[in-house]
């Protein structure tokens, strides 16, 4: 299924996923079963497993005995790089398969999300260089008596629980870097989109990753999702969601064993935009920036900062650019924004664009809820006169919902920027360097666009300041972040004794 089908639509019966454990599948049988509604044309699509606890301790205890035994860790990297460079290949064989599947759950267009499994097969070819390029330090600095090493040890089972708005690109920002480190998986991802998923366990085993190394549990959050945070033998949790649930993944670490914990958050990320900006590339990467995955993004940039003088300019360009945003099945070709993946983010859409009614600022355009013929999207709302202590000013509302704000000093910009619980990304548009690295080294994110935006690959890391999360994925820091320090004082010739 790799050809690049022009014309594609909705599968006549959902497909049966099962989870996977020990290197097997495993179907559902007597289990509950989740059967996902296309959120683009309302069909049954894929029947997923409710994994019991039960499985859930199966799938920790095949991890735990694939990283005990060593299978993998004790691989050298050349071999751990040949199953990952395997798997890139597999990814890009099937790209249509998990394209396709992606779109059906998920509702973003489909082009989209075949970029999105391109850049997946990159991220696991680049990891695999990694995982030969891992290595520690040495001291030769200690004197004739004293050697020191520092190694890294793969730090052992981790968890990988993932949202719903980028199933596999989530999760091939992590899986082959934990893999290139030497750890084992657990990987719950969101009840809504496990399907891509499931098709990575898969195509890890065809490319030779040993049983028990990558298991993937499907279920609800509050079930397994909970009991994973709070298995006493997993090592290590990565976390991408919601904020309200990484504050739940902090406490359970805390209450159990202490798991080290990788968190990414939400985010209210800025895109500062100065007069002296090339305007139009301005426009077009800010209505860019919202508009992508229907602003189902954590880095949305979804408050515009704009000097006052051309702010009325850039708001009129931007209005220009959402109209003609095309919004459709996500499955043409031709659509840029799908549908909203979930009623319950689309009425949390919808009643933010009333609350930014209500508390007084202008909707100058969008923010129309839009048929599908069986699912729904919801047109790029652009709304002026907003103050920062607006709700649609300071929570994240992961919808297509833009706010400006202008200012008329750079300190200004910064201030507004960084006036925000959360860090994650930024943007700048101005063609004066002084002042793009001033607000680059000013503004608090732990992702910067300098006359860009959304842009990223394997080599740069990931992560957010503040309560954006904690540690950073991708690029040698995501292989780093999934290892321990160890260090080794090694004494040479005769000890000088400590009683004679
Ligand atoms: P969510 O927090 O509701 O769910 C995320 C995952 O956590 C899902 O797999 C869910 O089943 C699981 N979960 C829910 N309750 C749990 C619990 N008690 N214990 C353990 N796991 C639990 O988030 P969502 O609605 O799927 O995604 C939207 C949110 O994710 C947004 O706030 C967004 O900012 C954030 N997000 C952040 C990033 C990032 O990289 N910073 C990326 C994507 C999404």
């Amino acid at each position: 299924m790799n050809q690049h089908i022009e014309a594609l639509s909705p599968p006549a019966k959902p497909r049966k996923f099962g989870f996977f454990v020990d290197g097997q599948s495993v179907e559902a049988g007597s289990r509950e079963v989740f059967e996902r509604n296309s959120p683009g044309h309302g069909v049954p699509v894929t029947r997923i497993p409710k994994c019991t606890p039960e499985d859930l301790d199966d799938a920790v205890a095949a991890a735990r005995r694939a990283f005990d035994d060593r299978r993998w860790s004790g691989l050298n990297g050349q071999a751990r790089a040949a199953v990952l460079l395997r798997a890139g290949a597999l990814i890009r064989e099937r790209s249509e398969e998990i394209a396709y599947w992606e779109t059906l759950e998920n509702g973003k267009p489909i082009s989209q999300a075949r970029a999105e499994v391109g850049g997946c097969a990159d991220m696991f070819e680049y990891a695999s260089g990694l995982a030969r390029s891992l290595h520690g330090d040495s001291f030769n600095n200690l004197g004739d008596g004293m050697f020191g090493l520092v190694t890294r040890e793969p730090i052992g089972v981790v968890g990988i629980i993932t949202p719903w708005n980028f199933p596999f690109l989530i999760l091939c920002e992590r899986v082959p870097y934990v893999l290139a480190s030497g750890c084992t998986i657990v990987a719950k991802p969101s009840e809504v989109t496990s399907a891509t998923t499931l098709i990575l366990a898969e195509i890890l085993s065809q490319a030779g990753l040993p049983d028990g190394v990558m298991n993937v549990v499907t279920g609800s959050g509050s079930t397994i999702g909970q009991g994973l945070i709070e298995h006493p033998l997993v090592d290590m949790l990565s976390f991408t969601g919601s904020t309200s649930v990484g504050r739940k993944v902090v406490e359970a670490a805390g209450r159990t064993n202490f798991k080290k914990l990788g968190l990414e958050l939400g985010g209210k990320n800025p895109q500062i935009v100065f007069a002296d900006a090339d305007l139009e590339d301005a426009a077009d990467g800010v209505a860019f920036g919202i508009g992508f995955n229907t602003g189902q993004c954590c880095v949305s940039g979804s408050r515009l900062i704009v000097e006052r003088s051309v702010a009325d300019d850039l708001a009129r360009m931007i209005e220009e650019k959402f109209t003609k945003v095309v919004i459709g099945d996500p499955l043409n070709n031709a659509t840029q924004i799908g549908a909203i993946t979930t009623d319950a983010q689309n009425s949390t859409i919808l009643s933010y664009i009333e609350k930014g009614r209500a508390e007084g600022a202008r909707l100058i355009c969008g923010g129309e809820q839009i048929g599908l013929g069986g699912g729904r999207s919801i047109s790029p709302a652009l709304f002026g006169d907003v103050t920062r202590d607006m709700a649609i000013a300071r929570e994240e509302i992961f919808g297509p919902v833009l706010t400006i704000m202008p200012f008329d000093a750079v300190e200004e910009a910064i201030a507004i920027a960084n006036d925000t619980e959360y860090g994650l990304a930024a943007s700048v548009w101005t063609k004066n360097i002084d002042k793009a690295l001033l607000v680059t080294r000013r503004v608090q994110a732990g992702r910067f666009w300098v006359n860009t935006t959304l842009a990223g690959g394997p080599e740069l890391p990931l992560g957010g300041f503040k309560q954006s999360g904690w540690g950073r994925e991708a690029g040698m820091y995501g292989v780093e972040e999934y290892t321990q320090v160890k260090s080794v004082h090694i004494e040479i010739g005769k000890r000088s004794p400590w009683i004679a």
